[in-house]
């Protein structure tokens, strides 16, 4: 069961518990009692190999699959408030030829109206301020299609971050951006932590940012291999492991 609501005794700091989390689909066990905390304003990596069960983890978190075990998502001072997830998914294809702008993406989304009615004037004063928080204000009249991966993960961003979320989880939204725009991207999501206050929990593949980026890394393999600083589990025996990475 996800309880979104204040759990208590977590000195006032926790985010979201994941307790004995179990996962199976069709009878295959792609999860086995995972236990992790993100604490508040922490960033977070998930990773592990592919088919490792990082995707699932983050689909259970949403409530899109069924597990055993407990999801507590909490909200810092109250006892009331639900906590507000937003959510990166994987980079979804556009076609360059497709006839939808971002400003289009983002009126179907927050408004629910067919992109082919346009956008009002307050919707797209709303829209270029849900871009601005990325810096991506010149984005709103480019093509979905036509966006590079970095630009395209922006935009996912900034529709992930209306309304603003207290924990923000993106799956691998590294996958598909050049060296530069990874940089850049990471930058952005520290700055967005920081100003607003959120945690984020992300997978990814990437190590080299996570030394300078992530709080913690939490390795799985259908279950927590480990879970650390990043250099400790970056330069542990588990990860040397699941990675296959042997000593020369
Ligand atoms: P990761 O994101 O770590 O690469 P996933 O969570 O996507 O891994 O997948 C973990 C395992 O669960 C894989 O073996 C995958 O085939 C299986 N799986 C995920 N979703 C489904 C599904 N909808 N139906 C059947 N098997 C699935
Ligand atoms: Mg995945």
């Amino acid at each position: 069961m996800i309880n979104f609501f204040h759990s208590g005794g977590c000195h006032d700091s926790c985010c979201l518990k994941v307790q004995h989390l179990s996962v199976s689909i069709g009878g295959d066990k792609i999860l086995k009692d995972v236990n992790l905390h993100v604490h508040c304003g922490q960033m977070v990596a998930l990773i592990g190999p592919n088919g490792a069960g990082k995707s699932t983890l983050l689909r259970a978190l949403l409530g899109e699959r069924d597990y055993d075990g407990n999801i507590i998502f909490s909200v810092p001072g109250s006892r009331k408030a639900r906590a507000r997830i937003g959510y990166v998914p994987q980079t979804p294809n556009f076609d360059p030829g497709d006839p939808l702008s971002a400003a289009d993406l983002f009126a179907c989304c927050l408004s629910r109206r067919p992109a082919f009615l346009g956008q009002s004037k307050a919707d797209r004063e709303l829209i270029t301020e849900c871009l601005e928080r990325v810096h991506g204000e010149d984005l709103i009249d480019k093509r979905v299609g036509t966006l590079s991966g970095g630009e395209l993960q922006r935009v996912l961003l900034a529709l992930a971050l209306e309304p603003m979320p207290n924990i923000l989880i993106l799956d691998e939204p590294l996958s598909g951006v050049d060296i530069e725009g990874q940089t850049e991207l990471m930058d952005m999501l520290d700055e967005i932590r920081k100003t607003y206050d959120l945690s984020i929990l992300m997978t990814t593949h990437d190590f080299s940012m996570l030394p300078r980026y992530a709080d913690r890394v939490v390795l799985i393999d259908h279950e927590v291999k480990i879970q650390g600083e990043p250099k400790e589990v970056l330069a542990s025996d588990e990860f040397a492991r699941a990675f296959h990475i042997r000593e020369v």
